[in-house]
């Protein structure tokens, strides 16, 4: 059954599925879980792929959903990789290709852990196991579960517990899995001033001036929202500061700023919105703002989902992971719309969008075994 995993992983890899491109590898992994006795439901949505695929009875049990993306990005300068990123190619033990880690090894491993599982408890199986893929993960998720997951809460879908292949990992296997994600909320600043002479200072507003005092109080505010791990704190990062093009002996009239703010649950976003606003007004700083909100934080706590997956790492690495809140964002924000308890456990992620990504095949069998236990414990 391992050498099952090897072989839906290679043909996954082969197909170089850039986002939101799936070129045809939701076709084989239909084609395995119809082979398996699921039901599968397409949703094409422009250029996007995405499936639902169901197996079980929802009325005597709980509903375990699997999420995962089949796209993948681009392989960058081909003359970085070793061997070619759409040729899946073994060294030393590793696997080597596009998409290895994020996400087609995960995918790999849960579908061959659900056909064990079908194998050996179909008949006593509680509940039902729901698959959704995509093909827009890694791009700008327009089409993919966003969508996906209104039709199917129209339709009255409904999961419980929620299990994201994403690569969590980061020294070796299950070391860290993820029970929520910070919010991702974005701010462009239009500010306006006074353009003049540079050497009549007197005459003109120098907005760049006021603006650093600005970014100065905004990246230095303690937003009383301390965790453990820092990376799980709300954090703000200014990412461009841009005037108007003026000569040598000019103050500029314009400046534009572009922050990102990563915020956890314990934060509002209007609590963000009303900080900036005071702030700017303090520094006296006349401003048109424009607010984009692109991910609400998350969080799963104490819940039956996170002690199952707790209790099997534990099982097998005979150590606690760390369950942490920290990195981007992620499908929880869409899926999340469900109300299902979700956590992110994959592979590891120290290879993930560079060039010579690869995953241990090891790692890609110890994944499938934790998935099975996992499915065994929510579902038996
Ligand atoms: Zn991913």
């Amino acid at each position: 059954m391992c050498s099952s995993i090897i072989k839906l992983f290679n043909k996954l890899i082969s197909i170089p599925s850039i986002s939101p491109n799936d070129m045809g590898c939701q076709k084989i992994i239909s084609k395995e879980l119809l082979n398996m006795g699921f039901s599968i439901k397409n949703f094409d949505i422009k250029d996007t792929k995405n499936i639902w695929a169901e197996i079980g009875n929802k009325k005597n049990g709980k509903t375990l959903n699997f999420l995962g993306h089949t796209d993948v990005v681009p392989s960058g300068n081909l003359s970085n990789w070793k061997f070619d990123p759409f040729v899946p190619t073994i060294y030393e033990g590793k696997l080597y290709g596009r998409g290895s880690s994020d996400m087609k090894g995960s995918i790999s491993s849960f579908i061959i852990a659900i056909k064990r599982f079908l194998h050996n408890f179909k008949n006593n199986m509680k509940g039902r196991i729901t698959i959704l893929l995509t093909s827009d993960e890694e791009g700008n998720a327009k089409n993919g579960i966003k969508k996906v997951v209104k039709k199917l809460i129209k339709n009255k879908e409904k999961i419980d517990y929620c299990i994201i292949g994403e690569p969590t990992s980061e020294k070796f296997l299950g070391d860290t899995i993820k029970n929520g994600r910070r919010g991702s909320l974005h701010l462009k600043l239009f500010l306006k001033g006074k353009g003049g002479h540079i050497a009549y200072k007197d005459y003109s507003e120098n907005l760049i001036h006021k603006a650093s005092f600005f970014i100065n109080d905004l990246i230095k505010l303690d937003w009383h929202d301390k965790f453990n791990n820092k990376d799980e704190n709300t954090n703000v990062q200014v990412s461009k500061i841009f005037s108007e093009d003026t000569v040598e002996n000019m103050i500029s009239e314009n400046l534009f700023i572009r922050i990102n703010f990563r915020f956890s649950y314990k934060i509002s976003v209007n609590y963000i919105k009303s900080y900036v606003k005071k702030l700017l007004n303090y520094y006296k700083i006349k401003y048109n703002m424009k607010w984009k909100l692109s991910a609400k934080p998350f969080v799963n706590k104490n819940s039956r989902l996170l002690n199952s997956v707790v209790e099997t790492i534990v099982f097998f690495n005979k150590k606690k992971p760390n369950v942490s809140m920290s990195g981007g964002t992620s499908d929880g924000r869409f899926i999340k719309k469900m109300k299902p308890e979700i956590i992110e456990l994959g592979l590891l992620n120290n290879t993930i969008h560079k060039p010579n990504e690869f995953v241990k095949i090891s790692d890609l069998k110890k994944l499938s075994k934790i998935y099975e236990k996992i499915i065994e414990k929510l579902l038996l």
